[in-house]
């Protein structure tokens, strides 16, 4: 199979249109309005990366050479995206293109299955990429993970053990594997540190999907044990942007709302129909937020465990529903169907350890919400 180079991103050339926050606000118990439109705010191997200084690095925190370092990343690495096509992988290969990196590697499903390990073993053998974004993986709302599970269990399980074999086998220097908020327990307390890890029972309708992501961050533990391999894990909570799935039988419940509101609005119809009962609270992040944290996970983090990657900031469905309607149909009016699955009751992640590190996120929800509105209006 043929690895692609490239500096841009198949799947859509589209850039998101970018608001500035609006406001500022840090409080975990604030207002809805102060929630909604707040500016949110170790080590085997230190990386940081290099290049033309001024662009590289991160966007918020410490710029290159401004933390100990021992291992520089050239802006000529060869860094391998697995999953670029993806909401997470584009915006990835967004940040790294606007950061300067020029060598980046990406295959499409249709070249490379990531649940090959042959397949993945030669891919590697042949390009031998020293820094690996894993970011691949079958992905979905509540009803995709509920009807498919074994999908979500064996896809999920496979791709991360192919791809981190591989990287041990190929000698990469450092891998970033990406898990997510749904590993913690159902009744976890709130916001969830990383230590809630294994502490209770899973959320059902998640919990084959849970189960491989949270085989994923011992996998990469593992291999560092055993084989001594620079591979960490970052566990972001629930992400929005442009390339996300808007598909109404597979999507997560932002795009899906986005896209009832729309398609409401087009037909001229003033209910909108909501799935549960509007009161389980949820964390949304930017996905142009999330790819700069992992670049700058990529060059701080080195050390076992997951690490969190939100806002710290949350927000019930009714709340969500209420502020993706006044943006997208102003006016519209909500049906809450209580017989549909809520899911976990609450989900926030508690960030302190990656906004202690220096990292914090920066898109408010309204700001982030419109922009990707716009982003899809543009691909109808
Ligand atoms: P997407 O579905 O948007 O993208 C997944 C990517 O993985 C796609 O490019 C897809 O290829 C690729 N892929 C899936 N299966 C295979 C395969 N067998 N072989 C090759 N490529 C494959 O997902 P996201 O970007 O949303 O998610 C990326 C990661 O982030 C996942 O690990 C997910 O668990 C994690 N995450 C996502 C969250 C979210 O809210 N979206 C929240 C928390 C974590 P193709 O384009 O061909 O389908």
């Amino acid at each position: 199979m043929s690895p692609t180079r490239i500096n841009s991103v198949s799947r859509s050339s589209t850039p998101p249109q970018r608001n500035s926050p609006s406001s500022h606000g840090t409080s975990r118990s604030g207002s809805t309005l102060s929630l909604i439109d707040a500016r949110t705010p170790g080590h085997i191997r230190p990386v940081y990366w290099v290049g033309p200084a001024a662009t590289v690095g991160h966007v918020n925190g410490a710029g290159p050479g401004e933390r100990p370092t021992t291992t520089a990343i050239g802006v000529d690495s060869s860094i391998y995206v697995a999953g670029h096509g993806g909401l997470v992988g584009s915006a990835i290969i967004r940040r790294l293109s606007a950061a300067g990196f020029t060598n980046l590697i990406t295959a499409p499903r249709s070249e490379l299955d990531l649940r090959d390990q042959g397949a993945v073993n030669a891919f590697f053998a042949a390009n031998e990429p020293q820094y690996v974004f894993l970011v691949a993986g079958t992905v979905g709302g509540i009803l995709a993970n509920s009807t498919r599970p074994a999908e979500f269990l064996y896809d999920n399980m496979m791709i991360h053990a192919t791809v981190v074999e591989a990287a041990r086998v190929s000698g990469t220097d450092k891998l970033l594997y990406l898990g997510s908020s749904c590993i913690y327990p159902r009744l976890s307390s709130q916001p969830i540190v990383e230590s809630e890890l294994l502490s209770g029972p899973l959320e059902p309708t998640n919990e084959a999907y849970a189960i491989a992501k949270i085989a994923g961050i011992k996998l990469c533990d593992a291999y560092r044990t055993q084989y001594g391999c620079n591979f960490v894990s970052a566990m972001p909570t629930n992400l929005y942007g442009p390339n996300d799935n808007f598909d109404l039988t597979s999507s997560h419940v932002l795009p899906a709302l986005m896209r009832k509101f729309h398609e409401a609005k087009l037909r001229g119809e003033r209910e909108v129909e909501i799935w549960g009962s509007g009161l389980a609270k949820r964390e949304f992040l930017h996905v142009d937020d999330l790819a700069d944290a992992c670049m700058f996970l990529m060059r701080e983090y080195d050390e076992p465990g997951p690490i969190n990657v939100g806002t710290g900031l949350d927000c019930s469905i009714r709340e969500l529903a209420e502020l993706i309607g006044s943006i997208v149909h102003p006016g519209a009016e909500l049906v809450f169907d209580a017989s549909k699955p809520d899911g976990m009751p609450r989900k926030v992640l508690d960030v302190s350890r990656i906004n202690a590190m220096g990292w914090t996120a920066r898109t408010s929800l309204r700001a982030g919400i419109a922009s990707t509105y716009e982003w899809f209006l543009a691909q109808q």
